[in-house]
């Protein structure tokens, strides 16, 4: 062997190195949490480089997020070296796809310079669409029926397939769009996320030369976190890999945690089906927690019915206990957390980027940073609203997508009248119906403004703005990005009109957009000559809000979601109440429930040294201060790893406002408590008699679409309900005037 392959083998326990030297046919690495999969994965690619198996450039990598994909390749170059490692395809299936599309697409009818729409340009089109179809936007919001065709198109329905499938009044709706929805994509040259997976389909099963070649190009491809793969996804993988059959895959059932998102689990179940000579690796020596971090974790999982048998064990030593930390409100807890990092920092000398403190949904993040910034501790918020979805940053990257792009309706929209400048709705409203009517894009009929037949004001400002951006189209390809830009928006009209309105908040805003323009420069300096404009666009709406890490020494907040793949040395799980982790909405439906369970054991996993699991005894929650009830995860544990903050051992059950009876809340199975005075309420209302209206119901409201009933309060005229709408999230409703429908 190489020398270089040697070293890469030597980084690997027995079991890990088969897995690398096993290069040949279909692999399926199954295992646990930190027992090397991803490394393995790692040192199988460098392997294959070493030993001269493959071209660098014959090998494909998919990956959860870009940050991951980052990350493998830095390990890669250090591995075989920076230039061999530079001609890996490795990305997200989001961005290896989008790349082959700019290639091929024309095949399919895509121009190379499409434009990629992300959920709020979708769904603004939806909602321009919408009266079209005889539909009220403001009674069947536009982000439902985005997320119903979006799921369809995740599940690789069609349009004529979806309005056959139609069960209820707001999927009649999304189904009546879906089919003119994507075709005002397509006039637009535009492609949403999904399609971004579908199109590559399409394009194969329509031109299997194009197939074949990429077929014969990737001998060797390799996929991490194989259980969260979608319909679509799985289809890719099974093409591509028809070719040379050398399909590794590496994921774990116990952490699929994106049904919610179309994620099928059922791909890891049925590789071997699929493949039935697959050499099947399973990894059981954990090197990245402690003993007590994985036997708790093996405590949380054996809740789960659905799930593979997987041994896992480790040399690391016994650990620190684990601690259970019970706080009054959320705002202690809180302060409870920030006590305990810097007790850490300062005891142990941890450095405030060994800290993630996780959470379930991105609101719980104000109280914690709220906190930290009081105790003056550095943090990074992964999620939430991130940088490029802010409005004036969207506002300046639908200029510039205009400039690769202009029929890209949705960033025309945007931007035709921002800055103001005389072009109203009126005047917006007949251009677009001029393009209808002749079968053009919004751009075309703009440039043929004479015969829409404006008021001669309107028609001069419109042909300005026609001007503007067609000046500056024809430099795309001969000035330097950055310079583009800068004068493109100065000229707009954009940074006077950010500078002349002088709040702070404008100030901030405008800072934003000069942040932007270096992450233009760059771009350019690291891109070099290959930097074009719509290589940094493509490249920016490819980001996930997973994919802000911090780089510098910060404690991290992000939800549980967020945390998949990585680990810390010292975490924090806050909010482990009922209602909030496992969510309401999910502890109706063991599926759910178990998906609710996989999180908390992905959040667990990525403890190396600490771990704290934190619930508030009360939250602010629907408006108002509530009483909390401690999480079933919690109740349900049979361990004796866990410890009381005053050190005691913790038992399940024993907490003061415990109610002895059992549930009536009808879920089976749920050993956990809940206060008397929410046992009294539920009475109350059940023997009240609300008619069809009862818990765990699924409901249709006329504005917030489908729903479930998580709970109802009061009687009579003031009975309530508190419903979770998928799209709208939690809303509490006045029976007597919410109209809502039993579906
Ligand atoms: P997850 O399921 O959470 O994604 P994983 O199985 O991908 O976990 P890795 O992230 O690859 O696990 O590895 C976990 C940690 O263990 C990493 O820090 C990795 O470097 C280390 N590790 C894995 N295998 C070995 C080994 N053979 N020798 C030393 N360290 C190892
Ligand atoms: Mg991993």
């Amino acid at each position: 062997l190489p020398e270089a392959a040697t070293r890469i083998l030597e980084g690997l326990n027995p079991v890990q190195r088969q897995a690398v030297e096993v290069t040949e046919g279909p692999v399926l690495i199954i295992a646990g949490p930190g027992s090397g999969k991803t490394r393995t994965l790692t040192h199988r690619i460098a392997y294959l480089i070493a030993t001269g198996r493959a071209r660098p450039y014959q090998i494909l990598a998919l990956t959860f997020t870009n940050k991951a994909a980052r990350e493998m390749m830095e390990r890669i170059e250090r591995l075989v070296g920076t230039e061999a490692a530079r001609h890996i395809w490795m990305g997200t299936f989001h961005a290896i796809f989008a790349r082959i599309l700019r290639r091929e697409g024309h095949r399919i009818g895509y121009t190379p310079n499409f434009s990629i729409y992300d959920t709020d340009d979708a769904e603004r089109l939806l909602r321009e669409l919408m009266p079209r179809y005889q539909i009220d936007p403001r009674q069947y919001s536009p982000r439902t029926i985005r997320h119903l065709i979006s799921s369809a198109k995740n599940q690789m329905i069609g349009p004529e397939a979806y309005a056959r499938l139609v069960a209820s009044p707001v999927q009649e709706k999304a189904a009546r769009l879906y089919g003119p929805y994507q075709e005002a994509l397509r006039k637009a040259n535009a492609l949403d996320f999904d399609d971004l997976l579908l199109k590559p389909i399409e394009l194969f099963e329509q031109c299997p030369d194009v197939l074949r070649q990429y077929q014969e190009r990737w001998r060797y491809l390799h996929i991490d976190e194989y259980q969260d793969t979608n319909r679509a996804q799985y289809v890719l993988a099974r093409k591509l890999a028809e070719g040379h059959r050398n399909l590794c895959v590496v994921g774990d059932d116990a952490q699929s945690i994106y049904a919610f998102r179309g994620a099928d689990i059922g791909n890891i179940l049925s590789f071997q089906r699929d493949y039935p000579d697959a050499t099947v690796i399973r990894l059981e020596q954990n090197y990245r927690s402690t003993r007590r971090i994985l036997k708790l974790a093996e405590a949380i999982i054996r809740n789960n019915r659905d799930q593979l048998e997987k041994q896992l064990w480790t040399e690391n030593p016994e650990g620190e206990p684990i601690v259970l930390i019970e706080a009054l409100s959320e705002r202690d807890e809180a302060q409870k957390v920030e006590q305990r990092i810097r007790d850490l920092h300062v005891r142990y000398g941890y450095a405030f980027r060994d800290f993630a403190v996780l959470y379930r949904t991105n609101a719980q993040s104000r109280s914690l940073e709220e906190a930290l910034r009081r105790g003056g501790i550095p943090y990074r918020i992964v999620g939430g609203l991130s940088f490029y979805q802010r409005k004036e940053i969207k506002d300046v990257l639908a200029y510039l997508r205009l400039l690769v792009n202009p029929h890209d309706a949705a960033s025309l929209q945007r931007v035709i009248n921002y800055p103001a400048r005389g072009i109203g709705q009126r005047t917006l409203e007949a251009l677009m119906a001029y393009a209808r009517q002749h079968g053009l894009s919004l751009w075309q009929a703009i440039e043929r403004v004479e015969e829409v037949g404006l008021p001669a004001r309107a028609q001069k400002a419109v042909q300005a703005f026609h001007f503007l951006i067609a000046r500056h189209a024809a430099r795309v390809t001969s000035t330097p990005v950055d310079e583009l830009a800068r004068s493109l928006l100065q000229e707009s009209g954009l940074f006077d009109e950010l500078r002349r309105e002088g709040t702070p908040e404008a100030l901030a805003r405008w800072e934003n957009v000069q942040e932007l323009l270096n992450a233009i420069a760059e771009y350019v300096t690291m891109a070099g000559e290959s930097a074009t404009l719509s290589g940094f666009l493509q490249e920016v709406a490819l980001l996930t809000d997973l994919d802000e890490m911090p780089e510098d020494n910060r404690v991290t907040l992000m939800t549980l979601h967020a945390s998949k793949g990585l680990e810390f040395p010292v975490v924090f799980i806050t909010g482990l109440e009922e209602g909030l982790f496992p969510l309401a909405q999910a502890t109706q439906d063991r599926k759910d429930l178990e998906e609710e369970r996989r999180l908390f054991y992905v959040g667990v996993t990525r403890a190396q040294r600490h771990l704290f699991l934190c619930y508030a005894r009360s939250r602010y929650r629907y408006g108002e201060q509530q009483p909390s009830v401690r999480s079933r995860f919690l109740e349900e544990l049979d361990t004796d790893v866990i410890v009381t903050e005053a050190g005691l051992p913790f038992r399940r059950g024993e907490v003061e406002h415990r109610s002895s009876r059992t549930s009536r809340s009808g879920t089976p199975g749920f050993r956990g408590s809940h206060s008397q005075q929410r046992e009294a309420t539920r009475r109350v209302v059940y023997d009240e008699g609300v008619g069809e209206i009862v818990p765990g119901a699924y409901v249709e409201h006329p504005m917030f679409g489908e729903g479930k009933v998580l709970a109802l309060e009061g009687q009579g005229e003031q009975a309530r309900a508190i419903v979770f709408f998928p799209e709208v999230g939690q809303k509490k409703l006045v029976l007597k005037f919410a109209r809502l429908r039993r579906i």
